[in-house]
């Protein structure tokens, strides 16, 4: 078994590069698989595939294998503890730290790692995939499963333009929580900024040392050739696959079974890879100025200014 995990900021476009993933021969893309103790068990949201999360035959099979008639009690330890493990807050201690493994195995207890392994190691064997693609995105996340799980772990680090992804957390969107629409949460330019600088710092700083492979993924490299990048990713995890699925900017795309995320993960069928511009019609001179002084090593690291 492999991992891919995706990190980065959220709104980045992890939810369509997981997706796309997922058609990839031994690919299976799980989605932000911290929350599958919150809202996959215990809140049964939707999976991917548009049935409740107890209805889908894949995590239906893969947590009764791994938890039995424990699952629920399970759960709820698991979001408890997850609570007191490692947080996102951590990342700078780790940069800074001589030994952070002994840190990170400090905080995590057997039972978090016998579950952790209990449900990944079901995964793969459920779907028979090698490559299972977590878009969890948090830098510490990333450390946790690279020290419980003994498998390789490659990061794809997706980074979008601060301007696009400022814009999209001003946007409203819905959750759908068992049947009732839920808003997601909503920031201002100035918070998603500092948080875009410090999620992307943690992913280089933290967890870019420890993992067995690190490529920095720009979300409109993507776009503008999803093939080409699909190949990128392919040779950077040593695999192969047919990418037919691919023409030009369509990607015809099957069911994935992703527990929790964008609400766009459930969209399946032909769709069209395109760079959403209207940020830059609404973008204020003061947004801008914002994002150009707070960021403007990153703009310039990522090739953004
Ligand atoms: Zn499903």
């Amino acid at each position: 078994m492999k991992i891919v995990y995706l990190a980065g900021m959220g709104r980045s476009g992890s939810t369509i590069i997981g997706k796309v993933l997922s058609q990839l021969k031994d690919f299976f893309y799980i989605g932000e698989m911290k929350q599958v103790w919150k809202y996959g068990i215990s809140k049964n949201t939707l999976c991917g595939c548009g049935l409740n999360f107890s209805d889908c035959p894949i995590w239906s099979s893969v947590i009764s294998r791994a938890f039995g008639i424990r699952a629920k009690e399970i759960a709820q330890k698991m979001i408890y503890m997850q609570r007191n493990t490692l947080r996102e807050r951590h990342a700078p201690i780790i940069r800074f730290l001589n030994n952070p493994m002994k840190f990170i195995d400090k905080r995590i207890s057997q039972e978090y790692r016998w579950a952790i392994n209990r449900l990944y190691q079901e995964i793969a064997r459920v779907t028979g995939a090698n490559i299972i693609v977590d878009s969890t995105k948090t830098a510490t996340y990333g450390l946790l499963i690279k020290n419980i799980l003994d498998c390789p772990v490659y990061v794809l680090h997706i980074v979008r333009d601060p301007g696009a992804v400022a814009y999209s957390w001003k946007r409203s969107k819905n959750h759908n929580i068992s049947g009732i629409k839920v808003a997601m949460r909503r920031f201002s330019t100035i918070k998603t900024v500092l948080r875009w600088g410090i999620r992307n710092w943690s992913v280089e700083q933290a967890l870019r040392p420890f993992v067995d492979g690190f490529m920095l993924v720009r979300y409109e490299d993507f776009v503008n050739n999803p093939k080409k990048l699909v190949r990128a990713i392919l040779k950077f995890v040593h695999e192969d696959s047919d990418l037919s699925f691919i023409h030009n900017h369509k990607v015809s795309l099957k069911e994935t079974h992703s527990v929790w995320g964008n609400p766009g993960r459930l969209l399946h069928g032909d769709i069209k890879i395109k760079l959403d511009n209207e940020w830059k019609i609404s973008q204020s001179n003061v947004q801008r100025i914002i994002i150009k002084v707070l960021l403007c090593i990153y703009l310039y690291r990522y090739s953004y200014l």
